[in-house]
């Protein structure tokens, strides 16, 4: 009796033994699976080395800002999602902290105007950027931004567009139409730009550009670099495309006349009140 018992026991322990290594390599797998392409956070050697004898002509302090999902997240297996997201709550409780502290949202064409000397900045500008243009850009956002009539950016990916997680052309249409969003491009499929053969990345960055402008009739600017990967030839195929501005995922408040073509942006995430304000000041402070 007592020694089939320890059997039994040893089976027992064997079989929770086999499950939790069963779960650890689940887990595992899973996570793997589920982490994000990492974003580019820190300036290429060599871009950094062909504007280090350049002196800037003009420096002008406009914090950018990075959103990707704003939403009430269905589902919560979704742990990309979930991490590139904040509630369309904490996004209102943002702009009214911004708007309270006497900021003034403007766009990237505002941006480039003021590099250009064709006009002057608020004393307090911050400009709003949206990537990917996901559906919940329409559904979320743009009644936010609507109703306390704030100017954002959303940089668009044409071969996105109406798919389930994404906005359809007609929406996109409206939020072009509205007078409060500019539109970016993002390249034709999200490409990552260091990974592409030179002609590939002309035609993703080129043919993002013509889509965009001939589809909604507007002239499209500004670009952003999808995962934020660039270097000194992409930089200027983007230039070369017409652009007057790009923006990376480079953490920090970096505007200047010499680096237009990858300016840095901060991710508030679901920072609010002073917390937002304070990392505003000194965005170098937080270390993703
Ligand atoms: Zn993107």
């Amino acid at each position: 009796m007592k020694k089939s018992y320890v059997r039994y026991l040893n089976l027992a322990l064997l079989i929770v033994l086999a499950i939790l290594i069963l779960i650890f390599l689940y887990i595992f797998k899973l996570s793997d699976f589920n982490k994000p392409i990492p974003d580019a956070i820190t300036l290429p050697k060599e871009v950094q080395e062909s504007i280090a004898n350049l002196k800037p002509q003009k420096v002008l302090n406009v914090p950018i800002l990075l959103y990707h999902y704003v939403e009430y997240v269905k589902d919560e297996g979704d742990t990309i999602r979930k991490s590139l997201n904040i509630t369309p709550y904490m996004f209102e409780q943002e702009i009214k902290t911004l708007e309270d502290d006497g900021y003034t949202f403007v766009t990237m064409s505002d941006l480039a105007d003021a590099l250009d000397d064709k006009n002057n900045l608020p004393s307090k500008p911050v400009i709003l950027t949206f990537d990917d243009g996901y559906r919940d850009f329409y559904t979320d956002v743009f009644p936010i931004l609507k109703k306390y009539q704030v100017k954002a950016v959303a940089y668009i990916v044409p071969n996105f567009l109406n798919k389930p997680n994404n906005m359809d052309t007609w929406m996109l249409k409206e939020i072009a139409k509205s007078g409060l969003v500019e539109i970016g491009a993002h390249t034709m499929n999200h490409a990552y730009l260091s990974d592409l053969p030179l002609e590939r990345v002309k035609y993703e960055v080129e043919e993002s550009k013509k889509y965009l402008e001939k589809n909604l009739g507007i002239p499209v600017t500004t670009f952003a670099y999808p995962n934020g990967t660039f270097d000194n030839q992409i930089i200027d195929v983007v230039k070369k495309a017409g652009f007057k501005t790009a923006v990376t995922t480079i953490n920090g408040i970096f505007a200047q006349d010499i680096n237009r073509f990858f300016l840095y942006r901060i991710r508030p995430g679901a920072r609010t009140g002073q917390s937002l304000l304070n990392l505003l000041d000194n965005p170098d402070a937080i270390k993703y």
